[in-house]
């Protein structure tokens, strides 16, 4: 008998995580998806056979409700945008740090040596063209993609000749939550088609960075 393989994606309920959940159990996957809350599109995900686990990744206490699982692939998706520069009065920076880089951490960590055991799996991390170009209110943002990015980069050396392979998916703008409260621009990526990225990434067993553009 054959097992489906297993995905575990954080921030699973809404957007590029979302629209990942949906194409990996389209696949044949068992997906695990991370929120903080289970809404609405939770419900749904629960439907088609995923388990979602309540929590907040921003500190140990969520990162410690992630199942300790050898997954075939873990997709470290969740952040949240806000928009800030060095001089605004509010920092943006801190409030941003504990999930969109922290949490990556911490889960690496937790995620990363089972996969090394089994010498197998793939590690997908969402970054953004952000750290390519990026307009001044985004300062706070980009500077935690970027840190992001660097950590990519040291695990990638890390895990060379471990068996378990590495990319970094780097979409442009995408039309998702984050956008609310701005304007998007005309040229914006559907989270499907990042999901479909990640998909062929997963599928065809690439490695490094890879960009993501309408
Ligand atoms: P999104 O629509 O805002 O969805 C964020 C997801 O993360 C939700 O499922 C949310 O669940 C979860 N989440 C938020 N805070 C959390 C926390 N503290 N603990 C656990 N889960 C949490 O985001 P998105 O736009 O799809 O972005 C996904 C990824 O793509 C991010 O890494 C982002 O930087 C990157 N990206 C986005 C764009 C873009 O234009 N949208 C462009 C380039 C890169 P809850 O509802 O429970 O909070």
């Amino acid at each position: 008998m054959t097992t489906a393989p297993t995905v575990l994606i954080t921030g699973a309920t809404r957007g590029i995580g979302l629209a990942c959940a949906t194409r990996f159990a389209r696949g044949g996957y068992r997906v695990t998806g991370v929120a903080r809350t289970t809404g609405s599109d939770g419900e749904w995900l629960t439907a088609s056979g995923a388990a979602l686990i309540e929590a907040d990744l921003s500190a140990p206490e969520g990162i410690a409700k992630v199942p300790h699982r050898a997954y075939d692939v873990v997709i470290l998706n969740a952040a949240t945008y806000t928009p800030g520069g060095m001089l605004d009065a509010e920092d943006a920076f801190e409030d941003l740090l504990p999930l969109n880089v922290l949490a990556n951490h911490r889960l690496a960590r937790r995620l990363l040596p089972k996969m090394i055991e089994r010498k197998k799996g793939h590690l997908i991390v969402i970054g953004s063209t952000g750290t390519d170009s990026w307009p001044q209110h985004m300062t706070a943002y980009v500077a935690t993609k970027y840190a992001l990015r660097g950590l990519f980069r040291a695990w990638e050396i890390e895990l060379t000749g471990m068996g378990v392979l590495s990319t970094l998916i780097s979409p442009g703008a995408t039309l998702t939550s984050s956008w609310d409260g701005e304007k998007p621009p005309a040229d914006i990526l559907l989270p499907a088609t990042v999901a479909q990225a990640v998909w062929r990434a997963v599928e065809g067993g690439d490695t490094g960075r890879l960009t993501i553009l309408p």
